[in-house]
């Protein structure tokens, strides 16, 4: 494990402890949608609060959706990766609810994720989700 991936994960945990139970999705204008996806859990809204942004399940207290944050650039807000929650990253394939980008509304493969941008302001902390890598992936020339 190199010294990035460890800051990382410190990082990490100190976001989680930080977020809470408040951590909030928001999703980027023109994604709009209903952000639908079947499989197992409970239903939830794209967005909503403690809820996945790559599969729709209401999340319960406690189970927290995996993600990756990196330390800001240039003192600008960081970068997150978002892998996905239980219900759409463990268990049996055929079990596991379907990953979409609330984005684009493509379907994510299981090592697929979402870019977002996480704001920390005092009490207003939120993370925006700004697409998948499908979408938010840097152009390629001549494509
Ligand atoms: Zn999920
Ligand atoms: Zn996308």
């Amino acid at each position: 494990m190199g010294l990035l991936e460890i800051l990382i994960f410190l990082i990490l945990g100190s976001v989680l402890l930080a977020f809470g139970y408040t951590l909030f999705f928001r999703i980027s204008p023109g994604g709009r949608g209903r952000g639908k996806a079947e499989g197992p859990g409970i239903e939830g809204q794209a967005g909503d609060p403690q809820t996945c942004p790559v599969c729709a399940a209401r999340l319960p207290p406690g189970v927290l959706v995996k993600s990756a944050v990196y330390p800001p650039v240039n003192g600008t807000d960081r970068l997150m990766h978002i892998m996905g929650c239980p219900f759409c990253l463990e268990g049996e394939a055929e079990k596991r609810r379907r990953r979409v980008c609330p984005v684009c509304h493509k379907p994510l493969g299981d090592n697929d994720y979402l870019f977002a941008r996480v704001f920390e302001r005092p009490g207003k902390s939120h993370v925006h989700v700004l697409g998948c890598i499908n979408c938010r992936r840097p152009r390629v020339r001549g494509g």
